[in-house]
């Protein structure tokens, strides 16, 4: 049992957590951003992030404090937490990306995870390899060696109360980060990112990524704290939440700034093209976008980093209380809309429907059904699951409507689409409480026969009849031939 980290709440994969971490004195609630800090630039001060912020952690660099002489001789002596001025948790990067773009590796796991330790890191991290997308599988196999070895041997480092990053490997084949992340959860080292993630960010990939997260996930415990490494665009927290992803780093709010973009949960604007703020945080009720225009370089950094990290905590505020609401998922629909690739996002999340069923809880508040994806969600899968295990009478009779069909039918049950068929009693339990738009879509009426011919399916002696509101032909294909079928509006005439 890994005692840095407790659930609190879960929703579909999406988890509110506790981290504790030992050396900082401090317990971190997740989801989480971490804002990363470059400790040669000042664009927001550790101090400001987290009295004016709220952040309860960070993250920098320890390969650019090692090539600093004199911010190394500073961390070496006062210890980082003085350095940087920030009282709550410090993560460090041992900059394995730095390391495998500009050149070779001339410090070794031990050195580096030593001087992390040294320097008074919170949790530190060992150099990997971040392997990245669409490589061959052969370079991605003989990479995920070396990380697994490195993993090892960061495991006997002696580092005190440090925690220990495990990151998880496997470029963007699913097995071999299943892999990846079942041998570093065997280990007994602390948090797991998820890494080399960034170029499917920066291509709009969300797709491949939420199956890299999913494959990921697949060989983690519940337990196990997960960091999204790289990821610090507001958009798409939702997502990597519901797949399961607990920390985040933001470098993208200094990095948009310095180039004028302007950060929204529904993507990124450029200042110039900016009439009105959509936002209410301090920066955008006290300034127009006229005025940021015309502050001098310096100074235009400044407010739009703050207003871009305004909206990053924002958000990660928001999905919290989606989780505590139960309606995550809810939230992952509308984040969807804002770009078709965050479509395909979602489409493929829904892909892993029972992976995220296993974490998600019997009973939440509401489900409201707002798109043709929505029938596709953890909790339809699972009534359909649960009809299994429902005895059912000789002769049954599924109505859409208010007519419990021919008397010749022994009982008749509820059918509500997109869940299917339910016996009466149910009908106030979650999620067959459901708010349905009166105007159904095929996707709905799709899903509920393919819910009855499941019960069909699982309960071959019956006789069933089905009372249906006008379902159109392609969707009655979905419902099997032994079925007598009845359209109640015809019915009714
Ligand atoms: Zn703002």
């Amino acid at each position: 049992m890994r005692e840095c980290f407790e659930l609190q709440d879960t929703d579909a994969g999406g988890r509110i957590g506790e981290l504790t971490v030992p050396r900082a004195g401090v317990t971190v609630e997740t989801p989480a951003l971490l804002p990363v800090i470059n400790p040669n630039l000042d664009t927001i001060s550790p101090r400001r992030l987290a009295d004016e912020f709220g952040a309860e952690i960070l993250i920098t660099n320890s390969y650019i404090i090692y090539n600093t002489d004199d911010v190394r001789e500073r961390a070496l002596s006062e210890g980082l937490h003085e350095v940087l001025d920030f009282p709550g948790a410090i993560m460090t990067d041992s900059g394995s990306f730095q390391l495998s773009e500009y050149g070779e590796i001339t410090v070794t796991t031990e050195e580096i995870l030593q001087f992390q330790a040294d320097i008074g890191s919170d949790i530190g991290t060992p150099v990997d390899i971040p392997t990245p997308p669409d490589v061959s599988r052969e370079q991605a196999r003989d990479e995920l060696e070396t990380t697994k070895d490195r993993l090892e041997i960061a495991e006997g480092v002696d580092v005190g109360e440090m925690l220990i990053n495990a990151p998880v490997q496997g470029s963007t084949y699913p097995d071999l980060r299943e892999e990846a992340s079942r041998h570093a959860d065997a280990t007994d080292l602390d948090v797991f990112p998820v890494g080399a993630v960034v170029p499917l960010m920066n291509d709009y990939r969300y797709d491949d990524m939420i199956d890299v997260v999913a494959a990921a996930k697949r060989g983690l415990g519940a337990d196990a704290p997960v960091h999204l490494f790289g990821a610090g665009h507001p958009m798409m927290f939702a997502l990597a939440v519901a797949m399961g992803c607990d920390l985040f780093d933001s470098a993208a709010y200094a990095l948009y700034a310095r180039d004028d973009r302007y950060l929204t949960v529904r993507g990124t604007q450029h200042l110039e093209d900016i009439e009105y703020f959509p936002c209410s945080c301090p920066v955008c009720i006290e300034h127009s976008p006229e005025e940021v225009r015309s502050l001098s370089n310096k100074e235009r950094e400044k407010t739009l980093a703050a207003h871009n990290l305004h909206v990053t905590f924002g958000e990660i505020r928001r999905i919290k209380q989606a989780i505590r609401a139960g309606n995550l998922l809810e939230l992952v629909e509308e984040r969807a809309r804002a770009h078709p690739t965050m479509l395909d996002g979602y489409r493929t999340l829904l892909d892993h429907a029972d992976q995220l069923e296993a974490a998600d809880p019997v009973s939440k508040g509401a489900f409201f059904y707002t798109s043709h994806e929505s029938a596709r969600r953890p909790e339809v899968l699972r009534h359909r699951e649960r009809l299994e295990r429902l005895s059912v009478p000789d002769t049954l009779f599924l109505t859409e409507g208010d007519s419990d069909g021919p008397e010749t039918y022994e009982d008749a049950w509820r059918v509500k689409p997109p869940f299917g068929p339910f016996p009466r009693a149910l009908s106030k339990s979650y999620p067959l409480t459901a708010e349905v738009p009166d105007r159904i879509d095929d996707g709905a009426l799709e899903a509920a026969a393919e819910g009855v011919a499941r019960l069909v399916e699982e309960n071959p002696g019956t006789e069933f009849g089905l009372g249906h509101l006008g379902w159109p032909a392609a969707v009655l294909e979905g419902v099997p031939d032994s079925v007598e079928t009845i359209d109640l509006t015809k019915e009714h005439r």
